[in-house]
């Protein structure tokens, strides 16, 4: 593909774009039970045009954009006030949660290098914590200790946590909630631990922060988790999840500014503008702000409460319609509207398949730890209305699933020459064949998906961790292809 030598109509144009997203999940049915936070028709075409309004401004510098500094500190003040924090709190902007953590995480260590010293920081997560904590402590090139949960509750093991305090530990997280199992950890207990100990605590509220206080608010029992909490020294939270902003909309708050300094970065070192940003991204658009703030004023607290009336509702019915379907069981008590649930009986991965087939989209989490592989459900704005027919085709797929052969077949092979692998001496020419067999196996033909992934799910459910981050990477480095001659 190379730029067409005339421009395109714009009928033509759109045309293009509209055939290519035929294919996609058509989310706005409420059948899409992860990914997509749809705000309703007339929320969406009031963030459409808060959206376009600043699409071409640019929030890095705020002293030739005033307007920008003015609705970032109003959406941090906003969020400030709804996490329990006061006016020392300061925060920032950013493009989405895993922004929001790899900022909590280099501000934890430029701190702990200038209050304590510590040239080989140590970030202490339970393992149940988001993937941008690993993340994070790769791009910045720090441990991560990760600690199993208590595998009843998946809430953190406060005291596994403080056994594997050592002396470069620096940040302690906990989440709530957790996004696999929905579950808020024991803030309290951590932040005590904190202090103590005189560390920092971030908690990882990017999909809990908005939605749990609502809860409180409608009398769900919602453990303590924000700046109330001694020892909290910064929280993430994500306006495009439960707030329904525009994709690119989180928030990072630090207890204080002298936290927040750590977070800032910049650089008179060379011979163009002097650069000072408060976030990873320098140029950006102005429009995932102005959006974020208008959806907010758009709802305003009357609102959300009304939405999450809803979803608590629809949580509390989901919950225990599974709970009375054969054959299924949760694996935590959710406390939130974030619901996982397994099988001891049948395959989830067929259960999801044949969900597909029904138009739901339900999302596989494969085994972890002492987590099982499960289907997780984050519910959304119109579960209520869909909790009826969703139960029931659950019920129903569950049944077609018990009749269904093992996904993949016989694993027997697979399962001894990965016993014989060493994962540490792994090269790409090694993980190609692996990666072929594992395609011919489970019918995967090039760029092209099958609609059935229950036998692809259940081949990496069996791998090591390692080896399905190793394969999955070499997957999507083969997915990504320019075809520069071709249309
Ligand atoms: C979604 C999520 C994140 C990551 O956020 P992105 O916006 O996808 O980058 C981090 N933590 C939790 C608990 C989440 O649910």
């Amino acid at each position: 593909m190379k730029i067409p030598a005339k421009g395109l109509g714009k009928d033509e144009l759109f045309e293009k774009l509209a055939t290519f997203r035929a294919h996609d999940m058509p989310w706005r049915d409420g059948r899409t039970f992860a990914y997509v936070y749809d705000p309703g028709p007339e929320a969406e075409s009031v963030i459409h045009r808060a959206y376009t309004m600043y699409l071409g401004e640019n929030a890095l510098d705020p002293t030739v954009f005033p307007s920008t500094l003015v609705l970032e500190n109003d959406v941090v003040s906003i969020a400030a006030a709804h996490l329990g924090g006061d006016d020392d709190v300061a925060g920032s902007f950013t493009s989405g949660g895993t922004e929001s953590i790899l900022l909590a995480v280099k501000t934890a260590r430029d701190h702990a290098r200038e209050a304590r010293g510590i040239r080989e920081p140590e970030i202490l997560v339970p393992e149940t914590a988001h993937a941008a904590f690993h993340k994070a402590a790769h791009y910045l090139d720090m441990k991560l200790v990760s600690v199993p949960v208590d595998p009843a509750t998946f809430k953190a093991d406060v005291t596994a946590m403080r056994e594997a305090i050592g002396p470069n530990t620096i940040l302690l997280v906990g989440s709530a909630v957790s996004y696999a199992h929905g579950v808020v950890d024991p803030i309290r207990e951590l932040g005590a631990l904190a202090l103590e100990k005189n560390l920092l605590l971030h908690v990882d509220a990017c999909i809990g922060g908005f939605l749990l206080p609502y809860f409180r608010r409608l009398g769900a029992p919602v453990p303590d988790f924000d700046f109330r909490v001694p020892g909290v020294t910064s929280i993430s939270m994500d306006f495009h999840k439960y707030a329904f902003a525009a994709k690119g909309a989180s928030v990072l708050l630090h207890k204080n500014k002298d936290l927040r300094r750590h977070q800032f970065y910049a650089c008179a070192s060379w011979s163009g503008y002097t650069v000072i940003n408060s976030t990873v991204q320098s140029t950006k658009s102005a429009g995932p702000l102005a959006a974020c703030w208008a959806v907010l004023h758009h709802f305003g607290d009357e609102g959300y409460l009304e939405i999450a009336r809803s979803m608590l509702a629809a949580t509390r019915k989901i919950v225990d319609g599974i709970e009375n379907i054969p054959g299924l069981r949760l694996l935590a008590r959710p406390e939130m509207n974030l619901v996982a649930f397994t099988s001891d009986e049948v395959s989830v991965f067929h259960v999801i398949d044949e969900m597909k087939a029904r138009g739901w989209f339900v999302q596989p989490q494969l085994g972890f730890g002492s987590s099982k592989e499960n289907i997780h459900l984050s519910l959304n704005r119109r579960a209520l209305d869909l909790a009826d027919d969703l139960l029931r085709d659950l019920g129903e797929c569950v049944a077609i699933a018990r009749k269904l052969p093992p996904p993949g077949g016989d694993l027997s092979a697979l399962r001894g020459a990965l016993a014989s692998l060493d994962l540490t001496k792994l090269d790409p020419p090694m993980l190609g064949h692996i990666l072929r067999e594992a395609m011919a196996a489970t019918g995967i033909a090039g760029a092209s998906l099958p609609d059935r992934m229950a036998a692809v799910s259940e081949v990496l459910n069996h791998l090591p961790p390692p080896l399905r981050e190793r394969l999955l990477v070499e997957y999507m480095n083969g997915l990504f292809q320019s075809r520069v001659d071709g249309a």
